[in-house]
């Protein structure tokens, strides 16, 4: 039987998969302004929004791939972009 967790998880996994150097916009989230809504957090397709101790949500930028979906699903346009520099 193959072990899920150990395919999803394997360390090597996570260095190979950052995908922050795709990127062309950054993502910018807004704490001020965030409601907490999660909705950013469920559709990033990388996981690259996390909740911080605080109960904030910020971005890991070694995996987020500026598809800009958490900007598009944010209801009160806590998250904007700026234009990668490289
Ligand atoms: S831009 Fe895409 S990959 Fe980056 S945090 Fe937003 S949803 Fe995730
Ligand atoms: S979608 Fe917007 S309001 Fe909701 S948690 Fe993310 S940044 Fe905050």
């Amino acid at each position: 039987m193959v072990n899920i967790a150990a395919i999803i998880y394997e360390p090597g996994n996570s260095v190979r998969n950052k995908t922050g150097g795709w990127r062309t916009f950054r993502p910018i989230l807004d704490i001020k302004k965030c409601i907490k809504c999660e909705k950013c957090y469920i559709f990033c397709p990388e996981g690259a929004i996390q909740e911080d101790i605080d109960g904030n949500f910020i971005i890991d930028y070694d995996y987020c791939k500026g598809c800009l979906i958490c900007e598009h699903e944010c209801p009160v346009k806590a998250i904007t972009r700026v234009r990668e520099e490289k």
